[in-house]
């Protein structure tokens, strides 16, 4: 049995371990959110985070002050030291690929893009990863000596085991000898989406309207893969029964109604700087034709709602761009179909973050395995 000594000396390094396992997940933090979070006194709290700091375990990276509205000496944030790890993040879209790396105080470091053709083979494709995060090497001194992990997006509905996701993981651990997660690139940009602005929020539905319509599902604080790995497959949800005939061989998906090239099909549109056009000039056609589709992206996410009681629901891709009034007049009609349930009221948003949101959910997904998205991934992902 451990004397007084030995139980204050595990205690103190139990304070310890949840404070570094915080830093990890959420970056930056003050002394105040630190000890709100873990639940300790500001005295221990203190003595805790002086021992880290003088072992250099932990920095002082900025103050809040940025973010303080009232008077009062701005706050010191706190951080894992940044150079004791980097994770990257890449996100294997259709047509690029995107690579954004972080330090262990989730500061992005460096990021890039590169791009490749639509029918680009799969090996090509990690190529032109490898090529680009050589690039990125170059041009930013970055090493990745430091690499802790790296998270991998892959485009479209993935069943749990794809040879994709295999793939890919092979080639990144023999690449970098680093643990590697691979997942659904639209289910990491939920994540990101769940954690934008240091707002996080628990419980979030994500949908991308774009050239498909995918999306993601954070439940609890835990993305949610699925048992077979396609959860959140929001653009095959039945959204008009008499409607067109989807590339999934069912009748009247939302993707149908909905996806980028249905909308430009309905208008009679090229483009989609075409569809913003008339949409802003507020040519009937194309208004009616949007209307109709964020009608149909509002059941949907109604239905969702109903079943999983959101705190958040955010609707993003290239379709919102173009069109932005689509957010307000889907987030009216969950609003409506939401009024018998009672309650708060889901936050309904526009999505924050740009084409790097797949990179950056994927970094995210990387911090939080433990203990928010404790036994994640699930079944789709796999990490080595
Ligand atoms: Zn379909």
């Amino acid at each position: 049995m451990p004397g007084v000594e030995g139980v204050h000396a595990l205690v103190r390094r139990a304070h310890e371990e949840r404070v570094l396992t915080l830093l990890r997940e959420r970056g930056s933090l003050s002394r105040a959110q630190i000890a709100a979070r873990v639940g300790l006194s500001r005295t221990t709290l203190s003595e805790i985070t002086s021992e880290l700091l003088a072992r250099g375990a932990i920095v002082v990276v900025t103050t809040d002050a940025q973010v303080r509205a009232g008077s009062g000496r701005p706050a010191e944030l706190l951080a894992l030291d940044p150079h004791s790890g980097q994770f990257m993040g890449v996100d294997l879209g259709h047509t690029r690929v995107r690579v954004a790396v972080a330090d262990a105080s989730h500061e992005i470091i460096a990021q890039d893009q590169g791009s490749y053709a639509a029918e680009t083979p799969w090996d090509e494709r990690l190529a032109a990863a490898f090529a680009l995060i050589d690039r990125i090497g170059r041009d930013s001194g970055v090493t990745y000596q430091a690499l802790q992990g790296i998270g991998v997006g892959v485009a479209g509905p993935q069943p749990a085991g794809s040879p994709h996701y295999e793939q890919a993981a092979a080639a990144f651990r023999q690449r970098f000898a680093a643990p590697v997660l691979v997942d659904n690139n639209t289910r990491f940009a939920a994540l990101a989406e769940a954690i934008a602005d240091g707002e996080e929020a628990r419980d979030v539905l994500y949908v991308r309207l774009s050239d498909g319509i995918g999306g993601g599902l954070v439940v609890s604080g835990r993305l949610v893969a699925g048992r077979y790995g396609v959860a959140g497959e929001f653009g095959h949800i039945p959204a008009d029964p008499a409607g067109d005939v989807c590339r999934c061989g069912k009748r009247g998906c939302l993707e149908t109604v909905a996806s980028v090239p249905a909308v430009l099909r309905a208008c009679r549109l090229a483009g989609l700087d075409d569809l913003a056009a008339a949409v802003a000039a507020g040519e009937p056609t194309a208004t009616a034709t949007v209307e109709r589709a964020a009608t149909a992206v509002g059941k949907v996410l109604a239905n969702a709602a109903l079943i999983l009681n959101p705190e958040r629901i955010v609707i993003g891709g290239r379709l919102v761009s173009a069109a932005p009034g689509i957010v307000a007049r889907a987030g009216a009609i969950v609003e409506a179909e939401l009024v018998p349930v009672g309650g708060d009221r889901p936050d309904i948003r526009a999505a924050r973050l740009g084409d790097d949101d797949g990179a950056r959910g994927a970094i995210a997904a990387l911090f939080r395995q433990s203990p928010l998205l404790a036994g994640y991934p699930e079944a789709a992902g796999s990490m080595a």
